[in-house]
């Protein structure tokens, strides 16, 4: 069948973009690869979503879905891995060889937090580790937590967290940030602040399924630490799921370069949500692109 939109990721971005297509007339195919719902079916509680004052990821992802699916909106679960444009139709291709037509194509393909790799991390997300201060800074009011990273997101973020929280530990495993140094100068004339370096995060510690501190072992000496926190915000930045598109997109950093109407520069592809290049990669930014790219491919439709 050739559809009208075909819908690369099943997230708050494309779920929204489903919405907005089915809500306009036009047939659509959401394809996604494993979880309708995207990230933020990982999330514990949402408290920053309008409307939905406090609810968890899941619920909110299944509330999305049903939306799309009350709609007519179409699905299937498939990993695509290739996509092309022939005789005016794009047809998109999964890891196990079936093939999707469409007259144009959103991708909605988000992006994935970097993790630490260390044991119990994945057990420990939403019970003290966190890769979002916006998004959870707030559970951790007047708590000791730890930030890692040494970029410009992990000075910000220490930042945002040393207005909310009793006391931060940045740790990072190098001596120097590569983060802008005005922040770091910023940072370091906090008084709930406290900067390690050059020290590695060893160890998760963990008691009754919640995270109670990390154990740091320093990057020369070797020498052991152990810091007590309530909260681990991982601050490695994000890979992007665009590496399958980069000969049609422009990338920046794996981001996809799109203006807000999600248009690239080939005729009816979009992409929306956290895979596109912008500041803040959070659910209400990830919807208004969905949006956003959904009636830009109506009005491609219409000419
Ligand atoms: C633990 C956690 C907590 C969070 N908490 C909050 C919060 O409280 N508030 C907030 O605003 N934001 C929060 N966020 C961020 C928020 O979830 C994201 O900004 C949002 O989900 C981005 O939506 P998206 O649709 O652009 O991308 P994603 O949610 O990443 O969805 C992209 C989807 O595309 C699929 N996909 C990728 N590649 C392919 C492919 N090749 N073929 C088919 N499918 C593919 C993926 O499987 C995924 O389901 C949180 C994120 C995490 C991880």
């Amino acid at each position: 069948m050739l559809y009208d939109i075909l819908i690369v990721g099943g997230g708050p971005a494309g779920l929204t973009a489903a919405i907005y297509a089915r809500r306009s007339g036009k047939s659509v195919l959401i394809l996604e690869k494993e979880g309708f719902g995207g990230q933020i079916a990982n999330a514990p509680r949402v408290e920053n979503y309008p409307g939905a004052p406090s609810l968890s990821g899941t619920e909110l992802a299944e509330r999305m879905l049903s939306q799309a699916l009350a709609l007519d909106a179409e699905t299937d679960v498939a990993e695509i891995t290739e996509l092309k444009r022939e005789n005016g139709v794009w047809l998109a291709h999964s890891e196990d060889g079936e093939r999707y037509e469409g007259r144009s194509v959103i991708l909605a393909v988000g992006a994935e937090h970097r993790r630490l790799g260390l044991p119990g991390e994945e057990e420990l997300i939403g019970s003290g580790v966190s890769y979002c201060a916006v998004c959870d800074g707030s559970f951790y009011r007047g708590r000791e937590v730890c930030v890692c990273g040494g970029g410009d997101s992990a000075l910000q973020e220490a930042l945002m967290l040393s207005e909310l929280c009793s006391h931060v530990t940045l740790i990072h495993r190098r001596t120097a940030f590569r983060g802008e140094k005005t922040l770091l100068e910023r940072l370091e004339g906090q008084e709930n602040v406290t900067v390690l370096t050059p020290y590695n995060i060893s160890a998760l510690r963990s008691a009754d399924g919640r995270l109670t501190g990390l154990s740091l072992t320093h990057a020369e000496s070797g020498e052991e630490k152990n810091v007590e926190c309530e909260a681990l915000f991982v601050c490695y930045g994000q890979t992007p799921a665009t590496a399958a598109f980069r000969e049609l997109v422009e990338l920046e950093g794996g981001y996809a370069s799109a203006p807000e109407n999600g248009m690239t520069a080939q005729p009816g592809l979009f992409v929306a949500g956290d895979c596109r290049r912008k500041s803040l990669r959070q659910l209400t930014t990830a919807v208004s692109d969905g949006a956003n790219a959904a009636m830009s491919a109506v009005h491609y439709l219409e000419g």
